[in-house]
């Protein structure tokens, strides 16, 4: 109920508005966001660099609605790409459609993607395009899957799969046909049980089958989870299998279980940091809250210790 309760408060446009602009939710946001800044966004990179984890990227944004705002968060990627590249950071860029104009002009949010791949080729980077709510699952890997084909972007030009789906399965066998990378995650939306899993045992289930699926096909892929459970199962598979610790990397949020983040890369695990910064930062943080309220009473606790 709590989780429902925080996704539909991370769909307010009204407490949105209010709490971005306002210094207290601009101090609480630093539970899962890096800061404001680019410049916020490097050190906390940097930070994770030097303990052996790689990082994603994120400039937090989704479903603008008009072409300024479009073109403001590509400018904003590119400007992630040359800090990657001039800095030399150990980082790649996670985005989502909808910051890039998908609900303004598809044609647009085309061309944006389009030429911030070729900024990653260019520089031999990586683009993961996140998963958003359903309605958005088919335009994505859609548009994955063509940008995929384009000459040069093998590899470059990845996506996000969502365990809480029936689909999964199948669309992990599609992506995985065509070398296409993916982050399995469990889901983050609000989604109805006619196409997803309503029992969090089904939704963990469904997580390791895909995830052995998915490391079977050779294709380089990424485990998003902080769940050690499965952490644990995957990596005694692994082990038992011969499967290499090189062939797959486990990916975490900012803020969460930096401990295990820690561990498993000081064990020889691929480990991936997924940093958000930015001004917009009130949805991706209300998700996180609904994927743990118990987060609220430490957010609480937190404050007014100063
Ligand atoms: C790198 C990364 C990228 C992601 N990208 C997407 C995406 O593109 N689309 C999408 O829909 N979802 C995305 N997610 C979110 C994901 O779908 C889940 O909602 C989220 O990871 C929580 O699920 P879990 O696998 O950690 O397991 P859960 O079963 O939710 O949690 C397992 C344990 O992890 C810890 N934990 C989990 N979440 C939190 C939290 N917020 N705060 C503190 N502790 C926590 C708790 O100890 C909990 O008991 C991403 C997650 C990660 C790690």
């Amino acid at each position: 109920m709590l989780r429902s309760f925080f996704i539909a408060l991370s769909k307010s446009r009204t407490i949105r508005s209010i709490a971005e602009n306002s210094s207290i939710g601009q101090k609480v946001s630093k539970r899962f966001v890096a800061g404001m800044t680019v410049e916020d966004l490097v050190v906390a990179t940097v930070a994770m660099n030097r303990v052996g984890v790689h990082v994603t990227v994120d400039n937090l944004g989704e479903n603008v609605t008009n072409r300024d705002e479009a073109l403001h968060s590509k400018a904003l990627y590119h400007q992630l790409f040359d800090e990657i590249e001039k800095r030399k950071l150990d980082a790649n860029v996670s985005l989502k459609l909808t910051h890039m104009g998908l609900d303004v002009d598809e044609k647009l949010a085309h061309e944006i993607v389009s030429e911030l791949l070729d900024h990653a080729i260019a520089i031999n980077s990586f683009i993961r395009v996140d998963m958003e709510g359903s309605p958005y699952t088919q335009k994505t890997l859609d548009f994955v899957r063509e940008l995929h084909r384009r000459p040069n972007a093998a590899g470059h030009v990845g996506t996000v799969l969502q365990s809480y789906f029936y689909r999964t399965e199948e669309d992990a066998r599609v992506l995985c046909s065509e070398g296409i990378r993916i982050r399995l995650c469990k889901g983050a939306y609000k989604e109805p049980a006619t196409i997803a899993y309503p029992s969090k045992q089904d939704v963990d289930s469904n997580y390791i089958k895909v995830a052995k699926q998915i490391i079977r096909s050779g294709v380089f892929h990424g485990l998003a989870t902080h769940d050690e459970k499965i952490i644990d199962a995957i990596k005694a598979w692994a082990l038992q299998e011969g499967v290499p610790k090189s062939a797959f990397e486990f990916q975490m949020l900012h803020g969460v279980r930096r401990d295990l983040q820690e561990s498993l890369a000081k064990d020889g695990w691929g480990v991936r940091c997924y940093i958000p910064f930015g001004t917009e930062w009130y949805p991706y943080f209300m998700r996180r809250l609904a994927e743990r309220p118990a987060n609220v009473i430490f957010l609480a606790k937190n404050y007014f210790k100063g």
